[in-house]
């Protein structure tokens, strides 16, 4: 289990996850700033549909 495929969630792209790739889940740093910008303007603006933050820890285990 070295490599695991995570999808970028700003372009769906399916990448790697590489501990070298300090903006995973995204593929690069240009997807992390847009789901960044992306989530501020929905926290600015009045909020219509209750909306999904993913949890921000890589992790999926939660046990020790
Ligand atoms: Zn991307």
């Amino acid at each position: 289990m070295r490599s695991r495929l995570v999808q970028c969630p700003t372009c769906k792209t399916s990448s790697e996850w590489a501990p070298d790739n300090p903006y995973r889940p995204f593929c690069s740093e240009r997807c992390k700033l847009i789901d960044l910008n992306e989530w501020i303007e929905e926290r600015r603006s009045i909020p219509g549909d209750p909306v999904e933050i993913p949890p921000q820890h890589p992790n999926d285990h939660e046990d020790q």
